[in-house]
């Protein structure tokens, strides 16, 4: 597979380089220079996810690795179901929570986690991330005892909920956690920082695996056709998919799924307040504002990372921006549409609330709708059981971390108590 740096066109890389390497010149993103097209849909979509994904990636990356490899990656990283569930006579929701840390999240960090770890060939690694939320326990789970990998997680202390914090803090091991007296930016810039400092990055084998990284956007096409081998041929005839965003690496994977032939007629790109996006869907002016906190708040996104590679693909697909759905939907809204859910029998969590209130809202007579529900509501039960009045259950995975003992180390926001921590763990 061979990319090229969207912002800076000659510099070429295969899937491995941009695996390890993350982004490009100007921090440019990397982008596919070529897209294999399936002719044979129906084929594809009869098989079995591991090995319908394994053809999916394997016909990607090309004989960078070998076929058997691809699907030993891919059976390692995707052990868990992304199944649909009937919300309505033409609606369903994809839950993509299954997974070990009960976000969308898990596909792509795992898939990532399996290519770094084969395409280092056991030279030494040190993985250094900052998180708000989320990606932290996504990626601490799918490197956790990788031979090899060292995994350094900065966050802000006491900025991330207690049970948040519990699923990625309490692993110990080769994952080592961080609580920053600052906040997210400060724990971002320290990131950056060490980027910077090429001396560091090579002595300990610094890489990024951060939410632009091309694998995990890979990983993610899969669990579209996942979705769609689960309807029935009618169903599949006029789909329109809804897809709660904030970086917006979860709607890339989707126009790259339709991109390379499975047939999607419409997407949504749904977002909270923070609507760059459907501002600039609307005006044609990128105008991001100051970021707000909201119920959503892992789309509490002003600047989308991979905006870039959506207007780069449909530039190279001659699609038009006309075709994309769009909206923003409020905090208010956002409660009203989960007790609506909920008393009609969904019991759903602020993101998926989101992207099935405007897919709700523009569904037309003959079409049928998905929207993706990105995290268990459970991951949100601080706020969901006070809006519901309800005692959502802690799945397994969350009751077994929130009595398990917090590992992290606390450290101030300076970068060489950061950078003494980071030789420390390498050594
Ligand atoms: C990260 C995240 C999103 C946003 O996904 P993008 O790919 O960044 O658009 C939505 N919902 C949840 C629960 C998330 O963790």
């Amino acid at each position: 597979m061979n990319l090229y740096n969207i912002k800076a066109n000659d510099e070429q890389v295969t899937f491995g380089q941009a695996v390890k390497q993350g982004f490009g010149r100007n921090q440019g993103l990397f982008f596919p220079k070529k897209l294999p097209c399936f002719d044979d849909i129906e084929a594809l979509l009869s098989k079995d996810f591991v090995s319908r994904s394994s053809d999916i990636l394997s016909a990607l990356i090309g004989d960078e690795l070998s076929v058997e490899t691809v699907q030993s990656l891919v059976k390692n990283a995707f052990q868990f179901p992304a199944p649909l569930v009937q919300v309505q006579d033409s609606i369903h929701a994809l839950e993509l929570f299954h997974g070990p840390t009960l976000s969308f999240k898990d596909f792509g960090s795992r898939f990532m986690a399996q290519s770094l770890r084969e395409l280092s060939e056991g030279r030494k690694v040190t993985i250094l991330t900052a998180t708000s939320g989320d990606t932290g326990a996504a990626v601490a789970h799918a490197f956790y005892d990788m031979d090899s990998i060292d995994v350094v997680i900065l966050y802000p202390r006491g900025k991330i909920s207690l049970l948040q914090e519990k699923l990625f803090c309490t692993l110990g091991g080769n994952i080592h956690t961080v609580a920053v007296n600052g906040n997210f930016d400060d724990c971002q810039m320290m990131v950056k920082q060490a980027f910077a400092d090429a001396e560091l990055r090579t002595s300990i084998g610094l890489n990024s695996a951060n939410s632009i990284n091309i694998s995990r956007l890979m990983a993610q096409i899969c669990y579209y056709f996942e979705a769609v081998s689960q309807l029935t041929s009618e169903q599949r005839r006029n789909l329109v998919i809804s897809v709660p965003s904030g970086n917006f690496g979860n709607l890339t994977a989707g126009l790259l799924a339709k991109a390379i032939g499975l047939p999607i007629k419409r997407f949504i790109a749904a977002t909270n307040v923070n609507d760059t996006v459907p501002r600039y869907l609307r005006t044609g002016e990128w105008m991001p504002a100051p970021t707000i906190h909201t119920l959503s708040n892992a789309m509490d996104v002003s600047q989308p990372n991979n905006w870039p590679r959506i207007e780069e693909l449909f530039q190279r697909k001659g699609w038009g921006l006309n075709e994309l759905g769009f909206g923003a939907v409020t905090d208010e809204k956002t409660v009203e549409t989960l007790k609506v859910m909920f008393n009609a029998g969904y019991l759903c969590e602020p993101h998926g609330a989101v992207a099935y209130r405007l897919l709700e809202q523009q569904l037309k007579k003959e079409e049928h709708g998905l929207f993706l529900c990105t995290a268990h509501p459970a991951k949100f039960k601080e706020s969901v059981d006070i809006i519901l009045s309800h005692d959502i259950l802690l799945p397994a995975m969350l009751a077994k971390h929130e009595v398990m003992e917090l590992l992290s180390v606390e450290k101030d926001a300076e970068f060489p108590q950061i950078s003494a921590y980071l030789r420390d763990i390498a050594k």
